[in-house]
């Protein structure tokens, strides 16, 4: 069943679970999720990357988005993942997404404010939730980002101005985990993710594969909602 990540996030958050996250990129990927959700009985974020947009355009992905979301009883959010421009955002939100994140990370703060608030107003006039970056997620490959890049810690001297300035439904932030394949032994730091988290009521998100959820050894990256233990 398709729903907004609203009220899904406010559970999580409470109970202390991660929320997974899935990037399809064709109906046989989003068959797949949908399908161990339902089968596990659990939520799920079912997410189309912009950056896949060369190998299958919005329309179509949000055609089998929202068909596969409500063809199960589990919740699933229809979300954006790594928007990278307003109109695009727009569209998404326009074809029937309940969540989009807008990226501006590897901007300056203050433009990432000024095109985050814009997302912001779109979105929430119409029920729609935001998320956004601070800091960077770097990248090992291109599977998801545009470049490769590396990482910039979420500075938690930003978190309450950006939180403050946007209001945003969630928040991604960098504490070490990155898109792709991990060079070696990634260095998660969670004196920072926990300090982030006692500055912000806002759901935090992780990006990049996860080696707190070291269960899931291949396929796509998850996605964490922190519980105020890391
Ligand atoms: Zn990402």
């Amino acid at each position: 069943m398709k729903v907004s990540s609203k009220h899904l996030y406010q559970v999580a958050k409470g109970q202390h679970f991660a929320i997974p996250h899935a990037n399809f990129i064709d109906s046989d990927s989003a068959r797949a999720y949908v399908t161990v959700a339902q089968r596990r009985g659990l939520p799920l974020l079912l997410a189309y990357a912009q950056s896949h947009s060369s190998i299958l355009s919005l329309e179509e992905a949000a055609a089998i988005g929202n068909y596969y979301a409500d063809s199960v009883e589990v919740p699933v959010v229809l979300h954006l993942d790594h928007g990278a421009d307003f109109d695009f955002i727009k569209k998404a939100i326009d074809l029937g997404f309940t969540s989009v994140m807008i990226d501006a990370s590897q901007g300056s703060f203050e433009d990432n404010i000024a095109i985050t608030k814009k997302v912001v107003a779109y979105a929430h006039e119409r029920g729609i939730v935001v998320e956004a970056e601070l800091g960077h997620v770097g990248a090992n490959d291109t599977s998801e980002a545009d470049e490769v890049t590396d990482s910039v810690y979420t500075e938690v001297t930003d978190v309450q101005a950006f939180m403050k300035a946007t209001h945003v439904d969630s928040l991604a932030v960098s504490i070490g985990t990155a898109h792709g394949v991990y060079k070696g032994t990634p260095k998660i730091n969670f004196d920072r993710l926990r300090e982030i988290a006692s500055l912000t009521d806002v759901p935090l998100v992780l990006h990049g594969k996860n080696p707190m959820m070291g269960k899931y050894k291949r396929g796509w990256y998850r996605r964490a909602y922190d519980d105020n233990e890391g």
